[in-house]
């Protein structure tokens, strides 16, 4: 049987490294047990991360297991397929092996599910976007369209708006109404009236969206909503119940730290705030350590009590 350590990490994003780190310069005995998928991969460069503006996402994470490591976290590359126990002895099982721990981080992060559109998948993180944030800056001035999926659409294309004056919405399965096509206007974008039939490509780069009635809206850039998939199996399958919010999508509601409604059980990152960020990611990851750490010393003092 593997020896007891202090607290097994699922997923080595930025929420989960970041946990790692805070509890191993807390003396934590720590495993991180990742599948190498960050959500972000399919970009180069990730932006907004203070003082690592533009860093490639590989190169980022690369940095974190080092720090992790540095403090003594066991880095597993595996994909957990498994957790049973409860507080205070969990078995995490991934393919290769498993690991006993007291506490359980799960960073297991979100998946995005991209509109159905022809020519959309093939530019997805690099000229079909989602976050202003993320790479709104890198395509400010340019022909930007939004394709409206749901009623998100018209706040995109304010945002992507203060960023150029060619974004046009581009309806697919959803159209803005009456009163949000006026403030759009006024902002100056425009709202196409054909539905969008397919995004055209061209040598690698998007060249435009084809409309219904065959014309074509010329962009360099797709802005899209994603339907953002908290990867909350793991969670379930320990007796988790997520509640599903107005879109539809299941959620965690967590205390402080990021403490589920599972005894001994964490969740940081995307996996908890779909609108997380890098940084904010690795924030909730600071802190589910932190939590964590306390709840140790806390049940230590009891046991000595
Ligand atoms: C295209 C794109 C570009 C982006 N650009 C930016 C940007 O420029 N700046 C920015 O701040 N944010 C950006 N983001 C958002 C950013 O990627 C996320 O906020 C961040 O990655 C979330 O961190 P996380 O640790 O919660 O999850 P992730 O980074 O997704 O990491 C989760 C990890 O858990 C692993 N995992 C999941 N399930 C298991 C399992 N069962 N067993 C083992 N491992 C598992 C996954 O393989 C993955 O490695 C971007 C997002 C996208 C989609």
């Amino acid at each position: 049987m593997p020896e007891l350590i202090d607290v097994a990490i699922v997923g080595g994003g930025p929420a989960g490294l970041a946990a790692a780190v805070t509890l191993g310069r807390s003396l934590r005995t720590v495993a991180l047990v990742d599948a190498a998928s960050p959500r972000n991969r399919f970009s180069t460069h990730a932006h907004n991360v203070l003082g690592n503006e533009g860093i490639s996402p590989a190169d980022l994470l690369a940095k974190g297991r080092e720090e992790a490591a540095s403090y003594g976290a066991a880095l597993v590359d595996a994909t957990v397929t498994r957790i049973t126990g409860t507080r205070g002895d969990f078995t995490v099982f991934y393919d290769g092996g498993e690991v006993r721990a007291r506490r359980i981080v799960l960073a297991t992060g979100l998946t995005d599910v991209l509109p159905e559109l022809d020519g959309l998948a093939e530019g997805w993180g690099t000229d079909v976007l989602h976050c202003p944030y993320c790479h709104g800056y890198e395509v400010r001035g340019q022909k930007i369209a939004v394709i409206a999926t749901d009623p998100g659409a018209a706040h995109q294309a304010k945002l992507f708006g203060n960023l150029s004056d060619h974004v046009t919405v581009v309806p697919l399965d959803h159209r803005p109404d009456e009163e949000e096509c006026a403030e759009l206007t006024r902002l100056g974008v425009v709202v196409s009236g054909s539905t969008a039939a397919r995004a055209v490509r061209e040598n690698g780069a998007l060249r435009g969206v084809e409309l219904a009635d065959g014309t074509l809206v010329k962009a360099d850039a797709a802005v899209v909503a994603p339907l953002m998939r908290p990867n909350l199996e793991l969670y379930e399958s320990l007796g988790g119940r997520p509640e599903t919010n107005s879109a539809g999508v299941k959620c965690v509601d967590t205390g402080e730290g990021g403490k589920t409604d599972i005894d001994g059980v964490w969740i940081a990152g995307n996996v908890s705030n779909i609108g997380a960020i890098v940084i904010s990611s690795a924030a909730s990851g600071v802190s589910a350590g932190a939590a964590i750490n306390m709840d140790l010393i806390e049940e230590a003092a009891r046991a000595n009590g």
